[in-house]
This record gives C-alpha cells, sequence and structure tokens, in this order.
C-alpha cells in the first residue's frame, strides 16, 4: 500500500496580471486502496489540486508539502511524477497529433515501467479493457483526442488508468456531460480498476451523481481553496439534498 499525502498546499496560478493565490492550505491524505471524493463548487479549486499534484507549470506550489511514500512529489518532473505512480487524467485532455490511442498508450506505459510491455499480454489487456468500455476496436488506431466526442474522451481516460496502473490516479470531472449509459459504463470501469488493483482515486466532481455509481470512501468539500467539510460516503447524499449554499454564506 502507498500512501499520498498533501499537507497544508498553498498554490497560486500565474496569471497575466501576476501570480493569484487559488489553494489556501489544503490537507489530505489517501491511501492506495481507497477513493476519496473532492467536492465543491465551481471556482473553488479543485482542478487547480489536481494539475498541482500533476506538476503543470502553470500552478506555482507557494508553500506546503506533496509526499508519496515520503518521497518529495514537488520536486519531481511531470515524467518523474508518472512513473512515480500519480496520474492526472485531465479534464479538458489535449489533441496528440498524429500519435495513435495504442501508440500513445504503449509508449505511456513504456515511459513509466522503463521497458516495454510484452506485445502478447499487451494487446490481450487492451482488447479486453475497450471491450469493457464498449468502445469500437477501431478506437485504437485513432489519434488521440483528434475528434473525439466528449464520453470518448472520458472512457480514453479511464482507458489509461486500466493500462498504466498508476498508484494514484487524478479523475477531474470525469462525469460531466456523460449521458447515463456512459456514466455507467465509464464507472463500471472505475471501480473494475479499483477492485483488481491496488489504486488510490481522487475523484474531483462538483456533482454527486457518479458517486452513486463510485462509492467514496471519504468526501473533502473544498471551498475557496480550503477543505470545509469532510466525512464518509453521507456526506456526498447531504450535498445532493442541499447543495453547497450553506457553506457560501457570509458568516454572521
Ligand atoms: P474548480 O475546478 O473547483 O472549478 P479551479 O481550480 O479551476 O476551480 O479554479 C479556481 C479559481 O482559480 C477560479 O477562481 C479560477 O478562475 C481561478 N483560476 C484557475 N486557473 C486559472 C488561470 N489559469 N488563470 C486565472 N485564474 C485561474
Ligand atoms: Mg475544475
Ligand atoms: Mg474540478
Amino acid at each position: 500500500m502507498s500512501t499520498l499525502k498533501i499537507t497544508d498546499l498553498h498554490v497560486s496560478v500565474n496569471t497575466e496580471t501576476g501570480p493569484k493565490p487559488i489553494l489556501n492550505g489544503i490537507n489530505l491524505e489517501i491511501n492506495s486502496n481507497e477513493t476519496h471524493a473532492i467536492m465543491g463548487p465551481n471556482g473553488s479549486g479543485k482542478s487547480t489540486l489536481a494539475y498541482s499534484l500533476a506538476g503543470h507549470p502553470k500552478y506555482q506550489v507557494t508553500s506546503g508539502t506533496v509526499t508519496l511514500d515520503g518521497e518529495d512529489v514537488l520536486a519531481m518532473s511531470v515524467d518523474e511524477r508518472a512513473k512515480a505512480g500519480v496520474f492526472l487524467a485531465m479534464q479538458y485532455p489535449v489533441e496528440v497529433p498524429g500519435v495513435t490511442v495504442t501508440n500513445f498508450l504503449r509508449s505511456a506505459k513504456t515511459a513509466i515501467d522503463g521497458e516495454a510491455p510484452k506485445l502478447r499480454h499487451w494487446t490481450k489487456d487492451l482488447k479486453s479493457a475497450m471491450e469493457n468500455l464498449r468502445v469500437d476496436p477501431e478506437f485504437a488506431s485513432r489519434n488521440v483526442n483528434e475528434g473525439f466526442s466528449g464520453g470518448e474522451k472520458k472512457r480514453h481516460e479511464i482507458l489509461q488508468m486500466e493500462m498504466l496502473k498508476p498508484k494514484f490516479s487524478v479523475l477531474d470531472e470525469t462525469d460531466s456531460g456523460l449521458d447515463v449509459d456512459a456514466l455507467r459504463i465509464v464507472s463500471e470501469g472505475i471501480n473494475r480498476v479499483r477492485e483488481t488493483t491496488d489504486v488510490g482515486v481522487l475523484l474531483i466532481t462538483h456533482y454527486t451523481r457518479i458517486l452513486s455509481y463510485v462509492k467514496p470512501d471519504h468526501v473533502h468539500v473544498i471551498i475557496k481553496g480550503k477543505v470545509a467539510e469532510e466525512g464518509g460516503p453521507e456526506l456526498a447524499e447531504r450535498l445532493e439534498n442541499e447543495g453547497y449554499d450553506r457553506f457560501l454564506q457570509a458568516p454572521a
């Protein structure tokens, strides 16, 4: 089991007018066999947390620490983070011109492991992962994100998680824009990875509906760059009924 530990994390985003503080002291600890939901209203800093963990250059950690089994994640390059097992499925994934899904996944896996996966197993695993996610076989030979529908992008994220087998997977709004069937298929994909590998999932979402399929062990509510409340799955149910209003009231 691995542990990802975020301690008093402060992050500013680089804007044209200078750095703007977004995260104001996030604390969060997740083990590699747990699923944590990160919830919160739009603009509360959820994606900023995801990008900071992935090492996006636009996001500047001004203080605090992130460790993976005691190793300083913030000192690692983006590649080193991926090798260490931290995976971010992008909220708005970019196109990778001229690179097919198959080649993208295989070179990512090779980069992470330091050696190419055995072709026979790899091909078989990829085929079965794609079948499980109900993606057409020709999907493998399409270029990454080129003309992908919203649903295909999300399935590709889960396919990456399934094939790359990270220790920690940050899924940022994987549920947004999915119809009910696609949400179920994507959720089943996440659950399959949870059941078959020792993976920690940080499931970032604005809505509670994905949490009825992917049951979180813990729920953290981020408001204005801070964890405002934490709890078990019942907290998600409460948010379903009450929304975020009570967090957003000005203090009396
Ligand atoms: P969430 O994912 O919870 O909706 P974000 O982390 O995307 O929130 O954004 C948090 C805040 O930081 C918002 O007020 C947003 O406008 C601001 N922000 C995020 N990224 C940038 C950026 N690149 N430039 C300027 N402001 C940003
Ligand atoms: Mg976001
Ligand atoms: Mg978000």
